[in-house]
């Protein structure tokens, strides 16, 4: 837990949002400002600020954050299409230094991203 991190004190529930998914070991919620129909962010519980950070390749974990993203997917009905994205650093747009990958759907995206 960091404490001046807004991801982390979201997973703790000191800040609220829109859960869709959350056990042990991963949240999956709302994006507040979306950027598609559907638009979800899929964090650890355990802080990890970049997947450069120590930590951030465990297989174990990015499975996690997969497979539950997958599930979203499913139970939001983006059978249509959706998209999975890390932004890493800030070149990529990183904004919160927390790891998270966005779930987005319910619209075409086009290749290449910007
Ligand atoms: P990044 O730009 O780091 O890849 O993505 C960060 C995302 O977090 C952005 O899409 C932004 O809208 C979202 N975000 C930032 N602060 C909050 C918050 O307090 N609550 C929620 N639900 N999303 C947030
Ligand atoms: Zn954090």
């Amino acid at each position: 837990m960091a404490a001046d991190c807004i991801f982390c004190r979201i997973a703790n529930g000191e800040i609220p949002a829109r859960v869709v998914y959350s056990d042990d070991h991963v949240v999956a919620f709302h994006d507040v400002a979306p950027k598609a129909p559907t638009h979800v962010l899929v964090i650890p519980r355990r802080h990890v600020a970049t997947l450069l950070d120590p930590g951030a390749d465990d297989a174990e974990l990015l499975g996690r954050i997969n497979a539950a993203a997958i599930a979203v997917a499913r139970e939001l009905g983006l059978a249509d299409g959706f998209r999975l994205v890390f932004n890493c650093g800030e070149h990529a747009g990183q904004s919160v230094f927390h790891l998270h990958l966005h779930l987005l759907g319910g619209r075409e995206f086009s290749w290449p991203p910007g």
